[in-house]
């Protein structure tokens, strides 16, 4: 028993991304280092010598704590860090920011600030791995700034036992790289639910909530926290009852045994999303009943020209073999705005998010969607998998037959589009008498429709794809699927909600895909749940007039979630 608990523990409610429930003592991430005023300099008389000195002194404690970190570490991290730690020690860095504090009087800090700065340049110039290495000088640089100013140093806090990380904001890059046995949650303050760092967190199993407003400053360092990922809470302080509940959830181990449906039988395909074609096995070992979403632009990522049609075809084979006999659903390139690619995308574009991205591309360089269609149609021929072919970002009746026309033309015969801008979901009737199905990606649905940046903080809560206006685009593109006899499903994170997957299936979508972890929540609520309840929650939900009332109608209506600890 803790020895003094407040009645009634503060809770912070934010948006769920990542389900599960953890209980753990929380860890503020620091604030980013900020860039010391340029010609601050040291007032007359000090002892220039001594504050030169200071910068060495700093770069053997910084270096100290890199290799520590390293030693600790394994494989790639633990050669990223020695490395990193090499340039902390770099005499070169070191002797120039001592010059200008000597000559220049600067402060220490922005001496080194400008040294990292010359060298980064310097690294810039040479290109190849030394431009790689640029993202390391500034770590270093910062790690310096924070030692000379008495600061936390930047980064996630080392920290022995395994802990509840609770931040202002979190890069995808680090969230990338987070040990997930030590990070057992994420909190943010900021941050939207379709954000890259949300579906990272969701991949990597890691429990979030963001937009959990001010929960850096009301949640202290070291303090249990109880972080519900599913309801989008964050409980700070909780008492003993909710700590013992919590641990006895997060013991249940729950699976799918690979067929979605209602409590009554109405059959759901439970599907996953891949990026990465070693994704696909373990999704086909985790019960997946195909692939919803195959996101092909991740082996077009960081090149400077398209990969080969071989390389194309050995990619996607990898995926189809790990599900012969079962619906793999390819999209091809969704290149453009958060995903630019060097050979393809103008970046010089003001809206990228509203420009030449998706199948737009295609129609600049149409020698790409061809030899992608001639790659999936290769592996398609050597592979046992039910093929089928979807454009990103369709937006116009033109556009849908043209793509269907190009796959008809390299014999992949069921060709549809993906359901992201709202001009798509109000035409899907039309479109769909083209294209053979649709899938909805509520990520870029809910951000078309809210005129809401998906990747930016401050306009999270209209990010929410509860909100009432898209789930009306979802029923309006359930609806002309319907007239075309045509199956519609989604692909967005929406799909990987429990709760809001139950609405989605009442609104009409046959199948739903998303992260293989969401895979046996989905399934546990979808099984409790039948067809009725489902499309008496939809109602519901399109009744209500915001996101956050859809959401808690809806929860309040689903009082199984609470026993499935959803
Ligand atoms: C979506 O927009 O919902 C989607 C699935 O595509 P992406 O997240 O890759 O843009
Ligand atoms: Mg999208």
């Amino acid at each position: 028993m803790s020895a003094v608990q407040p009645e009634h523990p503060t809770v912070i409610s934010g948006i769920g991304v990542s389900p599960g429930r953890v209980v753990a003592p929380a860890v503020l991430m620091p604030d980013p280092v900020a860039e010391p005023p340029s010609g601050r300099r040291l007032p007359p008389g000090t002892d220039y010598a001594a504050e030169a000195k200071r910068i060495g002194q700093a770069s053997e404690v910084v270096r100290a704590e890199l290799d520590a970190a390293a030693d600790r570490a394994e494989g790639d991290s633990a050669d990223v860090l020695h490395a990193t730690a090499a340039i902390a020690a770099d005499p070169s860095l070191v002797e120039d920011a001592e010059q200008r504090v000597l000559t220049d009087r600067l402060v220490p800090e922005r001496a080194v600030w400008e040294a990292a700065e010359a060298v980064a340049a310097q690294f810039e110039a040479l290109g190849g791995y030394f431009a790689e290495r640029t993202q390391d000088i500034a770590d270093v640089r910062d790690r310096l700034v924070a030692h000379l100013t008495g600061r936390p140093a930047p980064g996630v806090p080392a920290h022995e036992a395994p802990f509840v990380l609770v931040a202002a904001d979190l890069a995808p890059a680090i969230v990338a790289t987070l040990d997930t046995t030590r990070v057992l949650a994420i909190v943010t303050g900021t941050g939207g639910p379709t954000s890259h760092t949300a579906i990272l967190a969701r991949a990597r199993g890691i429990p979030t909530v963001v937009a959990a407003r001010g929960a850096e400053a009301v949640v202290h360092a070291e303090g249990l926290v109880l972080v519900d990922g599913s309801a989008g809470t964050v409980t700070v302080d909780p008492t003993d009852d909710q700590v013992a509940a919590a641990r006895a959830l997060a013991d249940q181990v729950r699976t799918f045994d690979g067929h979605g449906r209602t409590s009554d039988g109405h059959a759901v395909a439970l599907l996953a999303n891949v990026g990465d074609p070693s994704d696909a096995a373990p999704a086909a070992a985790a019960g997946a009943e195909g692939i919803g979403l195959f996101r092909t632009e991740f082996g077009f990522l960081g090149r400077t020209e398209a990969p080969t049609i071989d390389e194309q075809v050995a990619a996607y084979r990898e995926v189809l073999s790990a599900f012969p006999g079962r619906k793999v659903v390819v999209r091809t390139l969704d290149a453009g705005a958060d995903k630019p690619l060097p050979f393809l995308t103008d970046d010089h574009e003001v809206n990228p998010a509203l420009g030449v991205r998706g199948l737009r591309t295609a129609v600049r360089h149409p020698e790409v969607l061809q030899d992608q269609l001639t790659a999936i149609a290769r592996a398609a021929e050597q592979e046992r998998a039910e093929v089928w072919v979807m454009a990103p970002m369709v937006s116009t009746v033109d556009e849908a037959e043209q793509f269907v026309a190009s796959c008809t033309k390299h014999g992949l015969d069921v060709a549809g589009v993906m359901i992201e801008v709202p001009s798509a979901a109000l035409l899907a009737g039309p479109i769909l008498a083209h294209a053979a199905f649709a899938s909805i990606g509520t990520n870029d649905l809910t951000q078309y429709t809210m005129a809401a940046d998906r990747l930016l903080g401050a306009v999270a809560e209209l990010s929410d794809p509860w909100q009432p206006a898209v789930l009306h685009l979802v029923a309006a593109a359930c609806a002309g699927g319907a007239q075309q006899g045509r199956p519609v499903g989604v692909c967005g994170e929406a799909a990987a909600n429990p709760a809001l997957a139950a609405v989605l299936v009442g609104l009409g979508v046959s199948s739903l895909s998303m992260t293989p972890r969401a895979l046996p929540d989905v399934a546990a609520l979808l099984a409790a749940t039948t067809f009725d309840e489902c499309r008496r929650l939809a109602q519901l939900a399109l009744a209500a007039s915001s996101a956050a009332d859809a959401r808690s109608i809806v929860r309040a209506a689903l009082p199984v979630l609470d026993e499935l600890g959803l």
